[in-house]
């Protein structure tokens, strides 16, 4: 049973052949998996859609169904599980296999001794993965099963590494993980990748977990050369406490961004902290992924390559443009060569997302062999993680953003705020790439709103001003 491509295969097969093997998939998944998931179920019955008539991806818009925004699902995130009918089960997983023309797993499975451990796996979620939220304890949860968790993930974690290491020519690859650790996609997905591609894992991570002192002294004497992490943090604390500590780093080294948009100066940055520690060829890359992908992590294959999309048997995803939405729903919309991202998971059970309005707006996508690496990989560029809030709020119904790469919900930030009782008035404003947080206080509490965002990855700038200045009654809590 074909979860993922190899990397062979996805240097052979053609963008055309593999959108064919995506619409089985999905056409799969349509009949098989959606009506167990109860969002899907209602939402078939309520658009009158068989789901035998659904056969390839464009039908999801031909057919008149709507994009799911964000709110949505985060409101009631256990109607996107697979519930499978255990009475039904097996025939239907048989059906499943059939309608890909896996005829040999269908196969496997009927003859097999063991189908109950086989459902289980397949169907059983196994591990809840989050990401973004890390600032406003509002992270996107997603169920992994069995068979996404120890198959599908670990398969194209193996790739990432068939995909960057071959250029990467040290001796011994020693991976740290500076990751903060959490039920966080980036920190599982850094740490299985350094696990199968590194010859040592430190298995560490940074946050509460580890403090930067300790890191530093360990990478002073184990000498890593993968080094994955946040952009911020590696810029803002690894690498100046690196250089103040007087540690020194391999010659080579390969430094990984995830789980934030690094903009190329940052990139740049790293480079030249690395030479400061005795590192001359810093290699510094970037990483996209989200837990409504699942499965589908995207690395660059170099630096600047674009997001290589080398998971596309995991997840569907296509850029949408929309022209009118509701507070639940995005009622008219189209595909488009870029814009907004649209997802369809077709990744077997689990949380199922489908036509799932991600948010993220791709300046550019591309659908050509990479000159790079020669795989017939989708490629993403310019992934603009900073939206307009309004046009988020009408998109995806919440007043979120991304400051940073960091997803940033500044609504909770003025309710963080207003939860002490000696804030009278708050007000959160986003300016390009900051956020400031005005307060109006009778006392002299600015230490204690910054010790209150302390913790956060993107602390908000904290001032002190007047409820004249904020506008007095037509103060408007968020300003853009
Ligand atoms: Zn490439």
């Amino acid at each position: 049973m074909h979860e993922y491509f190899t990397i062979e295969q996805l240097r052979k097969y053609s963008f055309e052949k593999i959108k064919r093997i995506q619409d089985l998939r999905f056409k799969a998944t349509c009949r098989y998996m959606l009506p167990y998931v109860p969002f899907y179920a209602e939402l078939f019955k309520k658009y009158g859609i068989d789901p035998f008539n659904m056969t390839k991806i464009e039908d999801w818009h031909d057919k008149g169904l709507p994009l799911i925004k964000k709110a949505t699902y985060m409101k009631k995130p256990e109607d996107f599980i697979v519930e499978p009918d255990i009475k039904t089960i097996l025939a239907n997983h048989i059906a499943y296999l059939d309608n890909q023309d896996e005829y040999g797993a269908a196969a496997h499975v009927l003859l097999s001794l063991h189908k109950k451990e086989i459902l289980q796996k397949y169907y059983a979620p196994k591990m809840l993965i989050f990401s973004g939220g890390t600032e406003t304890g509002n992270p996107v949860p997603v169920m992994l099963t069995a068979e996404q968790k120890f198959d599908t993930l670990m398969g194209v974690l193996k790739i990432v590494g068939e995909l960057i290491l071959p250029k990467f020519d040290a001796e011994q690859k020693i991976g740290m993980n500076v990751f903060p650790y959490a039920p966080h996609l980036g920190w599982h997905a850094v740490h299985h990748a350094l696990d199968l591609n590194a010859d040592l894992n430190l298995c560490t991570a940074a946050g509460g977990a580890m403090p930067t002192e300790r890191l530093i002294a360990l990478a002073g004497k184990t000498k890593p050369n993968i080094i994955c992490g946040m952009s911020d943090y590696l810029r803002n604390r690894f690498l100046p406490m690196a250089i103040e500590k007087k540690i020194t780093l391999p010659e080579k080294v390969l430094f990984v961004n995830s789980a934030q948009k690094m903009h190329e100066p940052e990139r740049d940055k790293i480079a030249e902290l690395a030479r400061k520690v005795g590192v001359k060829e810093a290699t510094v890359l970037d990483f996209y992924g989200a837990s409504e992908l699942k499965e589908a992590l995207m690395p660059e294959c170099c630096p600047g390559s674009g997001f290589h999309h080398i998971a596309p048997l995991s997840t569907i995803v296509r850029t949408v443009s929309v022209s009118h939405a509701t507070e639940e729903l995005i009622d008219e919309w189209n595909f488009s060569e870029n814009g907004y991202a649209a997802s369809w998971n077709i990744d077997g059970a689990g949380t199922l997302l489908a036509g799932y309005f991600v948010g993220d707006k791709y300046e550019r996508v591309v659908n050509e062999k990479c000159p790079n690496c020669q795989l017939n990989a989708m490629r993403i560029y310019g992934i603009n993680r900073i939206r307009e809030v309004e046009a988020q709020l009408k998109l995806t119904g919440m007043v979120e953003e991304k400051v940073k790469g960091t997803r940033v919900n500044l609504a909770a930030i003025r309710e963080k705020a207003l939860s002490l009782p000696e804030v009278k008035e708050a007000q959160v404003v986003l300016k390009k790439n900051k956020v400031e947080l005005y307060f109006v206080s009778d006392k002299k509490i600015k230490e204690k709103l910054e010790k209150l965002f302390a913790g956060a990855e993107i602390k908000p700038k904290i001032i002190q001003s007047t409820l004249a200045k904020l506008g007095n009654k037509k103060l408007e809590g968020i300003k853009t």
